[in-house]
């Protein structure tokens, strides 16, 4: 659990914003560790392996994209979750393929959970603040519908250790991720805290 990895992206709006920097410095000071670090412009196929490692995933968009809707009282594009699934999925490959985007592998205990935490939930109007997707963005499902685009939120992370896995495994290859001591880990992990007093 103290090794654990998550994956996070910067995504191409979060680039262009110049939000790298502040988004790294979020992750460093809460104690996690940078294991990956690369930067490129992704391509449609890496993106549509990145979206489908989980099987379920377009049903579970789909299901929580008509719930915003329904939140709002307003009718959803379609009431079936896979169909809605595919509309945004489609909108995702072009929202990541517009630019470069900044992928991370960040290690730590329960890193998957934390950064989730700090990145905040999914539709930047409902984010919370002190979240990147809350103190960055304003966008919504009922607005970017309305374009026909992506929530365009800064970041993507990994939703479980189960999906973190799959998805490191297709922007790294196991050489891309380092092995390294930082020295605060001993405060962070030590059981004794021994070997600061001299
Ligand atoms: P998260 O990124 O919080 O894990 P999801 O995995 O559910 O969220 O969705 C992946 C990404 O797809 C979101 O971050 C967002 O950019 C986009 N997205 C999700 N739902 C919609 C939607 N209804 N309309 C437009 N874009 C969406
Ligand atoms: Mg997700």
């Amino acid at each position: 659990m103290k090794k654990e990895k998550t994956l996070l992206i910067i995504k191409p709006d979060g680039v262009e914003r110049s939000l790298i920097g502040q988004i790294i410095k979020r992750h460093e000071r809460v104690g996690l560790k940078l294991v990956a670090l690369k930067f490129l412009v992704p391509t449609v196929e890496m993106i549509e392996s990145h979206y489908t490692v989980d099987p379920e995933w377009l049903r579970k968009v789909g299901q929580k994209t008509i719930d915003g809707y329904r939140a709002k009282n307003i009718l959803p594009p379609s009431e079936d979750p896979v169909e809605n699934g595919k509309n945004v999925l489609r909108r995702l490959t072009k929202y990541m393929k517009s630019g470069p985007v900044v992928a991370m592998v960040w290690q730590g205990a329960h890193s998957v959970g934390i950064v989730r935490k700090i990145v905040g939930g999914t539709e930047p109007l409902n984010s919370d603040v002190g979240t990147i997707r809350g103190d960055f963005v304003t966008d919504s499902y009922i607005i970017s519908g309305a374009d026909d685009r992506a929530v365009r939120n800064v970041v993507h992370a990994s939703g479980s250790v189960e999906e973190a896995e799959k998805e490191i495994k297709l922007w790294f290859g196991s050489k891309e991720i380092l092995n390294y001591r930082l020295i605060q880990e001993e405060v962070l992990y030590d059981v004794n805290l021994d070997g600061i007093l001299e």
